[in-house]
């Protein structure tokens, strides 16, 4: 039996830390836990505009080819393209969805709309 690693693996290098935020959020949507590194991220170099920064997301193993899958959706079509995963029911919903086309929950949030 293989142990299960813990260990995290670069999937994408944000050109900036929007990007990498941008990138985490998405992913974390699907449940993965991401880690962010880059010099922008740092401590002591606040000094330095963020927007110029290289970050490096990182996701675990287990999760690397999803996470690549994902950000390729990002990467060919924009964050908007890529479908989510409701937080609620765990339905997947094509990105035209404003709500959980299942239960009627936003992205990202585990509350029942009401109309
Ligand atoms: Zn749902």
């Amino acid at each position: 039996m293989m142990p299960v690693t813990k260990a995290f693996v670069q999937v994408y290098r944000a050109a900036n830390s929007t990007e990498a935020h941008l990138l985490k959020g998405l992913l974390e949507q699907y449940g993965m836990p991401v880690r962010m590194f880059g010099e922008g991220l740092a401590g002591g170099l606040g000094e330095l505009p963020a927007d110029v920064m290289q970050v490096d997301i990182e996701v675990p193993v287990g999760y690397r080819q999803y996470a690549r899958e994902l950000i390729e959706e990002y990467e060919n079509h924009g964050v908007a393209s890529v479908a989510w995963i409701c937080v609620r029911c765990a339905e997947s919903n094509p990105p035209s969805f404003d709500i959980c086309w299942n239960c009627g929950t936003l992205p990202g949030k585990g509350d029942v709309t009401r109309g």
